[in-house]
């Protein structure tokens, strides 16, 4: 069952195929649907967030090119050029039902800054109460693979909290999940409603990019384990059937239950799905035995290896030998400092550093251990 009583504020994001034709050109009729569809929520009073791809392909449309460059300087051109067009198109679509919108870009950078974080949260709280639909997509334009989300079913994913928002659903030209690839495998079976993201479920979304026919799925199962977690619901539509977006909230599509995510607390939450972790400290068997079945305390004797660069208060994975992430964490110390004092009792670190501000490396409070080590 769809619960959609406590739904307020939804989050719709369209990927490009949902706008553009195959040639990339941003398709009106196309959009002209999704944009429908928003107003037909908007109208019934619930507040609206689009998240939208189609920037690089209606630069590439514009420009008449039928593939994307190999440079970087020309992709993000393209997506300048892309976007300003996508920008036009929202607001003449929008306004045919008397509607205005406005557009946010944003990089993975923004969730790292709880400042940022908090701009953005009056700002899109200030478009509702002007009524304006809040556009998001990358800053592509600008966005380099250190700072960036890198696709736009996370960066919805990624806004939820942000918005404050009860459902995400992703359109795509999928009808939802099978759980089998539906164009290889005649017993595919289509599941509307995935009560819980586990290890099953995700095995049907295969290896990524590999099956067609569920393209992009494994980042979309992603997504739907972090929304839920938070305790909010996604829904994954195909944006060519009528009325897909609307009919989510009756039984389109693949609905994935956030009702019982409720429990997971804002911080952990962001330490395990929203930050980006700056770098990785590897950890020996008896340190990984520690953390995941005891909950405790990362201390500096059990870690073997560290790597990439952070300081004091930054997000790192944890390692264990067979170079599985099974945990994620706030380090007390900066990678450097990290480096001096592996290996070494507690103790010792004060006459290595000259300073011993924490006993940990990384406090238990501060760890949240990987779904799949529970
Ligand atoms: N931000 C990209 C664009 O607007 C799309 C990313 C995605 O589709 O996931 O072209």
């Amino acid at each position: 069952m769809r619960d959609i009583s406590q739904i307020k504020r939804i989050i719709v994001k369209v990927g490009s195929s949902s706008l553009c034709d195959a040639n990339g050109q941003i398709n009106k009729e196309k959009t002209l649907n999704i944009i429908s569809q928003i107003a037909t929520l908007h109208r019934r009073g619930y507040m609206v967030v689009l998240v939208s791809s189609g920037a690089v392909a209606s630069g590439m449309g514009i420009m008449g090119l039928d593939h994307k460059p190999s440079t970087l300087p020309k992709k993000q051109a393209l997506a300048a050029i892309g976007q300003a067009h996508l920008m036009e198109i929202f607001e003449e679509l929008f306004a045919i039902y008397n509607m205005k919108c406005a557009q946010i870009l944003l990089t993975h950078d923004d969730f790292d800054d709880r400042k940022r974080l908090l701009n953005m949260f009056n700002t899109i709280n200030a478009l509702s109460e002007y009524g304006v639909i809040p556009i998001i997509n990358e800053n592509d334009a600008l966005a380099t693979d250190e700072i960036k989300v890198g696709d736009n079913d996370t960066l919805s994913a990624l806004m939820v909290p942000v918005v404050e928002a009860q459902l995400l659903i992703l359109v795509s030209d999928i009808d939802g999940l099978y759980t089998a690839n539906p164009q290889i495998d005649e017993n595919a079976k289509f599941l509307s409603y995935v009560d819980k993201v586990d290890k099953k479920i995700m095995s049907y979304a295969g290896d990524a990019g590999s099956a067609i026919g569920t393209g992009g799925m494994t980042t979309k199962l992603k997504a739907a384990k972090m929304v839920n977690a938070f305790g909010t619901h996604m829904c994954i539509v195909n944006g060519n059937k009528e009325n897909a977006i609307v009919n989510a909230l009756v039984d389109e599509g693949t609905w994935f239950n956030g009702s019982k995510g409720k429990s997971m607390k804002a911080r952990p939450h962001w330490i395990a799905y929203r930050s980006k972790a700056k770098g990785s400290i590897t950890v020996d068997d008896g340190c990984k035995n520690a953390i995941v079945n005891h909950h405790r305390s990362l201390l500096p004797g059990g870690i073997v290896d560290v790597d990439g660069h952070f300081t004091h208060g930054q997000v790192v994975d944890i390692i264990d030998l067979q170079g599985r992430k099974i945990a994620r964490g706030i380090s007390n110390y900066a990678n450097e400092e990290v480096r001096l004092i592996k290996g070494l009792k507690t103790s010792q670190i004060e006459s290595v550093l000259h300073h011993n501000d924490y006993d940990e490396v990384i406090h238990a409070n501060n760890i949240v251990i990987m779904e799949e080590e529970k």
